[in-house]
């Protein structure tokens, strides 16, 4: 099912080039058709009341049967974007997703307004943007508790500036995904980077590029912090669970890690793939026709498919042994893991922020990204797991996993699992009582 949607995404990557991101899966997502019931998958007013919102969501998900179809895509979506050293509030907005015309309405807007005008790294913008990037609301919390906020009514943006007061509350949001992770969560208003932490966190046991099936169902509890009924920016995510066709995944946060609720540390020493999005293009094999030498040749590495410019992770810590364009990969990066694990990643466009021979690099972090340098028919990533030197298929090894929870931290740990794995229950009692 997640692969039924490639053709689409290959005829928009083809035919709509000039389309943002955003827009591109607006469009997936109406062509989505999700199976989510209830109020959470309808478009939201800009100016709904937040509290009403939170027990609207909260009883539908739990009371509506589960697999009862409904049409109606997500129209406009969450997006939340930390700042970044060197961020103007011009990338943040396109980040966001807010069509350019749109954006420069905001950028005179905030002129007025120094925190929202030069936002702090580490602060978040909170938004709200329909899929044509017409911003609805825009909430963006500054030093001293100082709010800055900007609500279309009808064509008119409208700008508020206040000292608040916040409140943090914990938000309880499921459903149930149709074609992807992304659409689903959109369409019960979960802001889109809790859809990147889920699959993350999940990532050892969960390919989000091969195993998603239809009807699996997410749940997930993240913590929010509220002014006067309305969400101002997100906080964690406190416990998430991942039912993939029969299969029950959980995860619970514990300082600042997550866990199984049996205490099973779902951090990995490996990711389980270099891509947070994108669809496996080529296999590994020993024998394939390749398009550009059109000889038969071993393919050595996995291919993921995605648009230019998309980031790529490294798998694990590591060091950098090679940086540059070498032959048939073209823009290259290999890595040097611990133990006898390297791993390349070719055809990047171009090169991560301090990626050097030599450099240290932590797990997850961007080392370049997609292109089609080299021997490459289309943008992709090229992607070699090498021990000792010689390419094994990533995908069908079993990788060694990382550090379990301290016996020490045991007590302390059952004391914050059990209610988060309780509220899990919960959600998940109403909507699938096969697994209780
Ligand atoms: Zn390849």
């Amino acid at each position: 099912m997640f692969f039924a949607k490639t053709p689409i995404l290959d005829f928009l990557t083809r035919h709509l080039p000039n389309l943002s991101p955003r827009l591109r899966k607006g469009l997936f997502g109406l062509l989505a058709l999700p199976l989510f019931g209830g109020v959470a998958a309808f478009a939201i007013a800009p100016d709904t009341d937040t509290d009403g919102m939170l027990r609207e969501t909260v009883t539908s998900t739990i009371t509506l049967p589960a697999a009862t179809p409904t049409e109606i895509a997500p129209l406009d979506f969450w997006r939340e974007e930390r700042v970044l050293r060197g961020d103007t509030l011009a990338g943040l907005l396109s980040r966001l997703g807010v069509a350019a015309e749109e954006a420069q309405r905001v950028i005179a807007i905030a002129r007025k307004h120094p925190a929202l005008n030069k936002p702090q790294p580490g602060r978040t913008i909170l938004a709200r943007v329909s899929a044509g990037g017409q911003l609805l609301l825009l909430r963006h919390l500054g030093d001293k508790q100082r709010l800055v906020s900007i609500q279309r009514q009808g064509d008119a943006l409208t700008a508020k500036d206040e000292i608040i007061q916040l409140e943090t509350r914990t938000l309880m949001r499921s459903g149930v995904v149709n074609t992807s992770l992304f659409s689903a969560m959109d369409a019960a208003d979960v802001p889109d980077h809790f859809a990147s932490q889920l699959s993350e966190i999940f990532s050892a046991d969960i390919d989000f590029h091969r195993d998603l099936k239809e009807g699996d169902q997410f749940s997930v509890l993240y913590e929010a912090q509220f002014y006067n009924g309305q969400m101002v920016q997100t906080g964690n995510l406190l416990a998430a669970e991942y039912v993939n066709g029969q299969d029950l995944h959980q995860a619970v946060r514990f300082n600042s890690r997550y866990y199984t609720p049996t205490g099973r540390s779902l951090q990995r020493a490996f990711l389980k793939s270099p891509m947070a999005f994108s669809r496996i293009s080529s296999g590994f094999s020993n024998a394939r026709y390749h398009p550009v030498l059109q000889e038969w040749r071993a393919h050595r590495g996995v291919d993921y498919a995605a648009p230019t410019g998309t980031p790529i992770r490294a798998i694990a810590d590591a060091t950098v042994q090679f940086v540059g364009s070498k032959g048939g990969y073209g823009n290259l990066v290999e890595l040097q893991h611990s133990g006898a694990y390297s791993t390349a990643y070719g055809h990047m466009s171009r090169f991560g922020k301090g990626i050097r021979r030599g450099a240290r690099i932590k797990q997850g972090q961007v080392i370049g990204f997609v292109g089609q340098t080299g021997l490459a028919t289309g943008p992709h990533l090229h992607y070699e797991f090498r021990i000792n030197g010689v390419q094994r298929n990533p995908l069908a090894l079993n990788l060694p996993t990382s550090v379990p929870l301290e016996a020490r931290d045991r007590a302390a740990f059952n004391l914050a699992s059990a209610p988060l794995s309780d509220q899990l229950r919960l959600i998940r009692g109403h909507n699938l009582s096969a697994f209780d």
